[in-house]
């Protein structure tokens, strides 16, 4: 069952056809020589009837001093043996190859017909009595009847002949066909894995047809099957373009309204603070919580706004980074500094460890990144505390931002990353937009780095960003690059 499918057809095919043409030729060999065999029985018994029967008649009416003669005569002329006997089993004349026994006469009259064997082997015999007054007498006559039936070898000979003839003609017929089957086979084969090669043009190009058989039948039905895979692709196709349009427009009508948004809300921003500075004269409590309150909301609005004019850029491509060597420790330390005061109003403490270590990378953006994840951990711890580990590693350096916050489940570990995603506890979803950690994602992604997530639930969360130390090596003097090259290029950059 295992290596059915790996026997060639092609000689498999003429095996069958040969060993089926053998069997037949021997079952016919066999049946054949058997009923000759049959046959000859039988005409030795008619023949030894009759020449028993006639001779017996005319022995009686001859006298007894030419009876010898006669019956000699007769069995020279008919080719079998002859024996006139008394009977008590005497033999009173013999015309035999070699004279029996009284017994075996005397089997011979009680049988009076049947097989015996003689000196010249098998043979069919009659005994009949002679008339009256010669009762006392019967002829017996012993034909042969050869374990070889007459003809039995040419009828072997011919059937052979037959046999062979007909096996070697089907045997080439089955091969040649069984050669023309696998041949369609290895070249459907071939045109799919052509087909199937990623990248291989036109898609959906049909299998031509090169026989009405099963292999036609199998290929008419693929072909059917390419039809309904490229009218599936070419839909889909359209709806991804569709819907990548209709992403575009969203992002641009986003950027658009965030660009409106930015200039009102500096303005609100700005008064709002020289109100609550008291230049232009002392608040009252409520008015000065009412201040409070809208500059914390218009601080919220404008970080929105921000995030989505970074993602709109990173989206459109137009995100540039200015890479430089720079240590990434110091920023490290600045972004700690200014998420202090946030943590030690919710009680928790916040600190920074290891040593200066260098990123070819774009300062603004690492500060952004650092910024984005500390933010969280600050945000989501309620106690405990946030620490921040700066480390050169691997050629570049790694930022470990570690909290002692509620933990992110298995099922959302990387769900976080994506656009607006807010975990499902309401609990958590207070502030924030959802975007913090797709920018920051993808900003490292740029940056040729990679993000990595430990934790426990209930114990807290490890987000380690890991940036390279180096800028990436001068693309060769090459020839166009190929497909496969662009496409990482792509990937690396982010860009889409
Ligand atoms: P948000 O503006 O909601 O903070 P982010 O993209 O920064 O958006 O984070 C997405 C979600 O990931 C958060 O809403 C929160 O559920 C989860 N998350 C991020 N950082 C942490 C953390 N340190 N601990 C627990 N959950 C976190």
């Amino acid at each position: 069952m295992k290596y059915r499918g790996k026997l060639p057809l092609v000689a498999l095919a003429p095996a069958a056809v040969v060993v089926v043409g053998i069997a037949a030729a021997v079952a016919i060999a066999t049946f054949g020589t058997a009923y000759l065999r049959e046959q000859s029985d039988a005409s030795a018994q008619l023949r030894s009837r009759v020449l028993a029967l006639t001779l017996a008649a005319r022995v009686s009416a001859t006298p007894v001093e030419d009876r010898p003669e006669l019956i000699e005569r007769a069995a020279q002329r008919s080719g079998a043996e002859l024996l006139l006997v008394e009977q008590d089993g005497r033999v009173v004349v013999d015309a035999t190859s070699g004279v029996p026994s009284a017994t075996r006469v005397v089997e011979l009259l009680v049988a009076s017909e049947g097989e015996a064997r003689t000196h010249l082997g098998t043979a069919r015999f009659m005994a009949a009595p002679l008339l009256p007054p010669n009762e006392h007498l019967s002829l017996v006559a012993l034909v042969s009847a050869p374990e070889k039936p007459f003809a039995s070898g040419s009828l072997m000979v011919s059937v052979a002949t037959l046999t062979a003839l007909l096996v070697g003609a089907a045997a080439l017929v089955a091969f040649a066909l069984a050669r023309d089957l696998d041949s369609d086979v290895r070249f459907v084969r071939e045109r799919i894995v052509e087909m199937a090669r990623e990248g291989s043009e036109p898609v959906g190009r049909h299998i031509p047809v090169r026989s009405v058989d099963q292999v036609g039948l199998l290929t008419n039905a693929f072909n059917l099957l390419v039809d309904r895979f490229t009218a599936a692709e070419r839909a889909y196709r359209q709806d991804l373009a569709g819907a990548q349009a209709y992403d575009r427009d969203r992002t641009a009508f986003l950027a658009a309204l965030s660009h409106e948004l930015r200039t009102p809300l500096n303005a609100i921003l700005g008064f709002t603070d020289v109100l609550l500075s008291e230049v232009d004269g002392p608040l009252s409590a409520d008015a000065r919580e009412n201040l409070t309150i809208v500059r914390t909301s218009g601080g919220h609005l404008g970080a929105l706004i921000n995030d989505i004019l970074d993602l709109s850029a990173l989206e459109s491509g137009e995100l540039r980074l200015e890479c430089r060597v720079m240590d990434v420790f110091p920023v490290a330390i600045e972004v700690a500094r200014e998420a202090e005061v946030t943590a030690h109003a919710k009680g928790i403490s916040i600190e920074v460890f290891g040593k200066p270590a260098t990123a070819y990378a774009d300062a603004r953006r690492v500060r952004q990144i650092i910024g984005n994840i500390v933010g969280n951990a600050v945000k989501f711890t309620e106690r405990g505390g946030v620490k921040v580990r700066v480390d050169p590693r691997d050629g570049g350096v790694a930022i470990a931002i570690s909290d002692s916050g509620p933990g992110i489940a298995p099922e959302e570990r990387e769900a976080i990353y994506q656009e607006y995603f807010q975990s499902l506890d309401v609990e958590r979803r207070r502030t924030g937009t959802g975007l913090g950690l797709a920018i920051t994602r993808r900003l490292v992604q740029m940056h040729r780095g990679f993000i990595d997530l430990r934790s426990e639930l209930g114990k807290g969360s490890t987000f380690t960003v890991v940036l390279p130390a180096r800028p990436p090596p001068a693309p060769p003097r090459a020839p166009a690059p190929s497909r496969q090259t662009l496409t990482s290029e792509l990937e690396i950059t982010g860009e889409t």
